[in-house]
């Protein structure tokens, strides 16, 4: 039973959940209530691109990758408050 894989986000301008395919990640979609524009965006692979960058510039990177990975938890937090006020 193969399925398409979604990543869920939320539209910028008229707050809906969106369902956006994987495979437009990183992409400009528009939103299928309001037709408003948004980059579609994963917040995992945000993390991996941050990981991937430090391990080149180790230390010199660490104290940035320590405030992206704070952003990430604030992140996520608002993240998952929208998605209980939607249930
Ligand atoms: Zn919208």
């Amino acid at each position: 039973m193969s399925s398409a894989v979604y990543s869920v986000q939320e539209c910028p301008t008229c707050g809906r959940q969106l369902q956006i395919r994987v495979e437009y990640l990183g992409r400009t979609v528009v939103c299928q209530h309001c037709r408003g524009r948004l980059t579609a965006s994963d917040p995992a692979s945000h993390r991996y691109a941050a990981t991937r960058q430090a391990s080149e510039e180790l230390l010199r990177r660490a104290d940035e990758l320590l405030r992206s990975v704070d952003e990430d938890l604030s992140r996520s937090r608002s993240y998952d408050e929208i998605r209980r006020l939607s249930l």
